[in-house]
């Protein structure tokens, strides 16, 4: 999608720091981390949200999961939080799909 900011950072378009780089993923760090680690997981197909996944895709929420995982693991983080925000009233800002992971201090609940 030519308007979509998450797009034009998978593109190369506007610069961004990268932590992983696969077939299907991108992973970078939040330009405004919310946490010691903050990172974004994005698929690089253009989905605009959770609710927009179709069920042929169902396999992309698992593989966006594995990847946080993994680099949680790479970063010695056990504890940590992975946030989907679907939607502008649950605090979704970039309507292209990402998993957020958090952690490097506690987290509290219930979020606000
Ligand atoms: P959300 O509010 O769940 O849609 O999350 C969007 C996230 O993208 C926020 O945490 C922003 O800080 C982050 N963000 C916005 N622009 C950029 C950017 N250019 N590079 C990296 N992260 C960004
Ligand atoms: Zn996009």
């Amino acid at each position: 999608m030519s308007d979509c900011l998450f797009c034009k950072i998978i593109d190369k378009k506007i610069p961004a720091k990268i932590e992983l780089d696969e077939k299907n993923l991108l992973a970078i760090h939040d330009i405004n981390p919310q946490a010691p680690t903050h990172i974004l997981v994005i698929p690089k197909v253009h989905i605009a949200k959770i609710d927009e996944i179709e069920k042929n895709q169902a396999a992309l929420a698992g593989e966006l999961i594995d990847a946080a995982r993994r680099i949680a693991k790479l970063k010695n983080i056990s504890d940590y939080r992975l946030v989907f925000n679907n939607g502008a009233g649950a605090g979704q800002s970039v309507f292209h799909i990402h998993l957020h992971l958090l952690g490097g201090r506690p987290m509290h609940w219930p979020p606000g």
